[in-house]
Order: C-alpha cells, then structure tokens, then sequence
C-alpha cells in the first residue's frame, strides 16, 4: 500500500518548480528552443551536473515579471496541493534574478511571490520563503544579497540559506549567517549535496547553520551529531537520485535510526518530476517501515519554517 505522503514540501524552489506546460508555452511564445537537458530531465531520466544547472538556468531566465513569479508560486502551490499537501518551505534566488541577471526589479519578485503565496493562502496552504544565496560565489556574495534583501524584508520571508555548489567553507559564512541571524532571519545550508560529508558538521559547528538540505554525505558520527542537536535535515530523493546518484544507497534510513529530525521536500520538481506522493514512496522503497513514514511526516510539521509563522492560511477549500 502506498505511504501516506506528507503534509509540507519541506524543500522546494521556486526557479526549479516551474510547471513543464508552462515552460513550454512561454518557449514557444517567446521564440525559444528548449534545452536538450530539460527534455531529458522531464521524460525522468538523469543528466550531468551542467545539464541540469542548463535546464535550470532557461527556466529562471523565464521569470522576468511579476506576473511570471506568481505564475511560478502558483505552480509550487498547485504541486503540493494535488499531492495532498497543505503548506511549503520556498527556497527563491532573488540576487540572481535582479541583481546578477538584472532582469526583474526586486519590487516585481516580491509582489508576484505575495500575490502567488496570497492565492496558495486562500486555498488553504501555508507557506514561507527562504532566500538562497550561491556558496560558491563565496561570503561576499552573501553579504550582497542581504544588502539587497534586508533593507524591506517582506514578512513573508522566514529564512535564509546557502544553495549551488559547495565551493566555499561554510566558517567562512559564519558573519553572513549572523548578520541574517540578527535580521530575524532562520539560517539554512545546503551541505553534504555535493561536496564533502564533513561540510555538514562544519555548517553546524563553525557556520551556526540550524537546518540542513540534502546532508546525505554525512558520516555517521555526524548523524549523531544532527540529532543530538535537533537540527532539521530536509530528504529529497528524486533529487538525490539525479544529482547524487553516486551516494547508494541512499542513508535517509540510517539518519532516522541514528535520530535525525529529517523531513521530506521535491527539490526542484518542475525539472526532476515528483511531488510529495513521490518522496513519500521513495523513501518506503528505502525499507522504511511505517513508523518511520510516519516519523518523517511529523518532522516535517514540526519543523518546517512556513508553520511557525509563514503566510497564515486564510481559508480552508479542502
Ligand atoms: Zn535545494
């Protein structure tokens, strides 16, 4: 029988959670060539790195409105909502689109999002953004895109992160995290994705980071380590199992036995297809039996950022 899937998409962002209709539509109507890579990722079947980053990429260079950005909010809702779903953790780029891409004003980015997270609200979804800077564009970078964000932080915002490749050490991050940490911000890291298992502890340890995405390179001593600190750890197996093939098999049930809060998230669903009632059969596949299912779905409520205080749900469809 299936598992129940989860009620939050713990890990989820917005440049990669495009709906593929809608991507097509807007290639054809602007005259664009889809890449190679994003067929190949949507008919299920893995590509390198750079493939991926490629597809990716074409998706975000869509999102150049407001209009688009809630289209691209509206997607991230519509997914969690046919899964079963009742609220999200957003994962959003917004020095990539504005700054380095310089193809939206920020004011643009924030009002599509508000208004797309306002529509998920009336349908009876929470949710809540984190805003993701790229490790290895390295601390300066960091420091840049809180210039950019802290000075009118929607309060929709909840959460600040390092994403991309893990190419800087995360000590190196430790004044940006405490900058965003002082601004009210909750601090997350991609860590253990693609680089080294000892980036988790070092995230935890001399990074301050309190959640962890992906942390699947992790040793045991540092699942330990996780769980005798509560730190949440957010498990996205279709993800993984593109872009970390290498990492077989997968530890989520080894982090769970070890008492690691992990929670389940779809990554970047709009280019690697899942939802919610995907993960929740991938990770039963693992061997989890239901207790462990179970485990994983309270996590995922517990601590997920939109419940605290994200966009409150302003009425119920379901
Ligand atoms: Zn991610």
């Amino acid at each position: 029988m299936p598992p129940a899937p989860p009620l939050i998409d713990r890990h989820t962002h917005l440049e990669g959670s495009l709906d593929p209709h809608w991507v097509r539509w807007e290639a054809e109507r602007r005259c664009l060539a889809l890449p190679a890579s994003l067929e190949t990722l949507w008919s299920g079947t893995a590509v390198p790195f750079e493939g991926f980053i490629e597809a990716f990429l074409f998706g975000a260079a869509l999102l150049d409105s407001r209009e688009s950005v809630r289209e691209a909010a509206l997607a991230v809702a519509r997914r969690t909502r046919l899964a079963g779903g009742t609220g999200f953790d957003l994962w959003v780029s917004p020095h990539f689109l504005v700054v380095h891409r310089g193809q939206i004003t920020l004011d643009a980015f924030w009002r599509g999002l508000e208004e797309g997270l306002a529509e998920a609200a009336s349908w009876g979804l929470r949710s809540c953004v984190v805003v993701d800077a790229v490790n290895h564009f390295g601390p300066k970078h960091g420091q840049a895109v809180l210039d950019l964000v802290l000075p009118a932080l929607p309060p929709f915002v909840k959460g600040f992160s390092t994403g991309g490749l893990e190419g800087s050490p995360f000590r190196a991050w430790a004044p940006v995290f405490d900058r965003a940490r002082s601004a009210g911000m909750h601090i997350a890291a991609h860590a253990g994705e693609n680089g080294p298992g000892s980036n988790v502890r070092e995230a935890v340890l001399e990074g301050g980071v309190a959640r962890i995405v992906h942390g699947i390179r992790a040793d045991t001593a540092t699942f330990e380590l996780l769980a005798e600190l509560r730190i949440p750890v957010d498990i996205c197996p279709s993800s993984n199992r593109v872009l970390a093939a290498d990492v077989a098999p997968h530890p989520l049930p080894l982090m769970l036995s070890a008492g690691v809060r992990c929670a389940l998230g779809t990554d970047d669903p709009g280019l690697i297809p899942c939802d919610l009632v995907t993960e929740a059969a991938a990770a039963q596949a693992m061997g989890l039996d239901e207790a462990a299912l179970a485990t994983l779905g309270r996590n995922g409520v517990e601590d997920a950022w939109c419940m605290d205080s994200g966009v409150e749900a302003a009425g119920s469809s379901r």
